[in-house]
C-alpha cells in the first residue's frame, strides 16, 4: 500500500483545527490544514485596518478559569489586561453591565447591597414564578420586571428573532447578578486580549504546518481524502452527511463596519443597544480592546439575522427539534472510524474559545493514548 502524504487532513483552520494540528505535529504526525475561507483562524480571525485589529466575526474576549488553558494560549501570545465591561444604552440612559451595584444605582438609586437586594426580591416576589417555562418567566423570576424590561426583553427578542415568551429559559443563564460595584462581565480568573490580535495565536499554532486557504472540502473531497490517513472535520456536521437527516438551524449575524476620522467614538469596546428601535444589538469599537491610540477608529454594528445556507452559521438553535436531528448525525459520525468530528459546527454547540481549546486537547490526548503517541 502506498503511504499517504499526511496523517491528518484537518478541515477548518479555526481554533479547534489549529490546536489539533499543532499538537499532532508535536507528536511527529504530518498534518495538512485547509479552510474554505481566504484566511486562517476561523471566527477568531482579525483583519488589520489603519493599525487596528478588527474582530471580523464578532468581538472575542478570552476568559477562562483553567490555568492549563491560560498557560497554553500564553505560549503563543502575550495577553493585555483588558477586562470586558460592556455599557448598555437603554431608553436614552447609559448603564453598567453586567447587573451589579452600579446598574442598580443607575436604575433605582439604591446605594447598598441590602437596598438593592430588597428591591430585586420585591420584584421577584411580585412578578416571578416557581417553575419558569420560557425566557420571560425565567428573567422575571431571576431579576424582576425593571431589569427584564430595561435590559433583557427587547435585546433578546432582536438577538433571537422571537418573542421572549417563545424562547427557552436557559439562554439567559449567562447573565450574572452581583451585589458589588464590579463591572467585569466575566467571573473567570484569567482574561485578556492577545496583544497583536488573535492571528498571533493562530500563526503560532500553525507555524511550519502545511495550510491551504480558499479550498472547500466538499468540492475537492476525493483528492483531499486521498492525501491523508484520517480526516479531522470541524465544519457543519449536517453538511458532512449531505443533510440526510435534515438541516440544523442557526442564528446568523451581519456586521457593518465603519471607519471614522475621530479617535474615540464611544469610549468603550462594547456598547449594547437594548431598545427595539435600534435594529443592531451592539456597537463594537475595536481599538479599545487593545487600548489603541490611533487617530482613527473603526466601529462595527452587529445585526442579528435569520440564517440560511448562504450565511455564516453563528449560534446553534439548541431546541428539542434540532437536538433530535443532531443526535442522528452524531450516531452516524461515530460509525466513521477515519473521521474525527470536533469544534462548534461539528458538535453543534456554542463553545467559548477556552472550551474549544480544551476540547481539541482532550481529543488529541484520547488519540495519543490509543496510538501510544505520548
Ligand atoms: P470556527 O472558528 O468556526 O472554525 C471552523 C472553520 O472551518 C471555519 O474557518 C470554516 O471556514 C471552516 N470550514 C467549515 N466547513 C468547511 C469546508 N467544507 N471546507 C473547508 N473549511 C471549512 N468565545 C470566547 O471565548 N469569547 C468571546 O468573546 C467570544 N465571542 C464570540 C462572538 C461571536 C459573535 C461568536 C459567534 C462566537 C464567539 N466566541 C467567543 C466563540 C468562538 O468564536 C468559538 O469558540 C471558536 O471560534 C470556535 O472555533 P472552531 O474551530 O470550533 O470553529
Ligand atoms: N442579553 C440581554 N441583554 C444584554 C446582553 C445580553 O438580554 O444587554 C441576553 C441575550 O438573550 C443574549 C444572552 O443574554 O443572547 C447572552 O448574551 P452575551 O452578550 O453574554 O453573549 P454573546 O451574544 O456575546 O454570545
Amino acid at each position: 500500500m502506498i503511504e499517504k502524504k499526511y496523517d491528518f487532513l484537518i478541515v477548518g483552520a479555526g481554533l479547534f483545527g489549529s490546536v489539533f494540528a499543532h499538537e499532532m505535529t508535536k507528536r511527529n504526525k504530518r498534518c495538512l490544514v485547509i479552510d474554505k475561507r481566504d484566511h486562517l483562524g476561523g471566527n477568531v480571525y482579525c483583519e488589520e485596518k489603519d493599525g487596528i485589529n478588527v474582530h471580523k466575526y464578532g468581538a472575542h474576549i478570552f476568559h477562562t478559569n483553567d490555568k492549563k488553558i491560560w498557560d497554553y494560549v500564553n505560549q503563543f501570545a502575550t495577553f493585555n489586561n483588558y477586562i470586558n465591561s460592556p455599557i448598555s444604552l437603554s431608553k436614552g440612559k447609559m448603564y453598567n453591565l453586567p447587573f451589579n451595584m452600579n446598574t442598580f444605582y443607575q436604575l433605582w438609586g439604591t446605594k447598598t447591597p441590602e437596598e438593592a437586594k430588597a428591591k430585586i426580591d420585591e420584584q421577584i416576589a411580585k412578578y416571578g414564578t416557581k417553575s419558569p417555562q420560557n425566557l420571560e418567566e425565567q428573567a422575571l423570576s431571576l431579576v424582576g420586571k425593571d431589569i427584564y424590561e430595561t435590559f433583557i426583553k427587547e435585546y433578546t427578542e432582536k438577538q433571537w428573532g422571537k418573542k421572549a415568551t417563545e424562547l427557552p429559559a436557559f439562554i439567559i443563564k449567562r447573565l450574572p447578578v452581583r451585589y458589588t460595584f464590579n463591572n467585569n462581565y466575566f467571573n473567570d480568573v484569567y482574561q485578556g486580549i492577545p496583544i497583536g490580535g488573535y492571528n498571533v495565536i493562530i500563526d503560532g499554532l500553525l507555524k511550519d504546518i502545511d495550510t491551504k486557504t480558499s479550498i472547500d472540502f466538499f468540492e475537492n473531497r476525493t483528492e483531499l481524502e486521498a492525501l491523508a490517513e484520517k480526516v479531522v472535520y470541524t465544519g457543519k456536521i449536517d453538511e458532512f452527511f449531505n443533510y440526510k437527516f435534515g438541516q440544523l438551524e442557526y442564528r446568523s449575524l451581519r456586521f457593518e463596519n465603519e471607519t471614522l476620522d475621530i479617535d474615540n467614538y464611544q469610549g468603550n469596546a462594547v456598547v449594547n443597544y437594548n431598545d427595539a428601535e435600534y435594529e443592531f444589538t451592539r456597537i463594537i469599537e475595536h481599538k479599545h480592546f487593545e487600548f489603541g491610540k490611533q487617530s482613527k477608529t473603526i466601529i462595527t454594528r452587529e445585526y442579528p439575522e435569520n440564517w440560511d445556507t448562504g450565511k455564516e452559521a453563528y449560534y446553534p438553535i439548541n431546541n428539542d427539534e434540532n437536538q433530535e436531528i443532531f443526535k442522528k448525525y452524531k450516531e452516524e459520525s461515530l460509525k466513521l472510524k477515519h473521521v474525527i468530528f470536533g469544534g462548534r459546527l461539528a458538535e453543534y454547540r456554542y463553545y467559548d474559545m477556552h472550551q474549544i481549546i480544551a476540547s481539541a486537547l482532550k481529543k488529541v490526548d484520547e488519540i495519543s493514548k490509543v496510538e501510544g503517541l505520548d
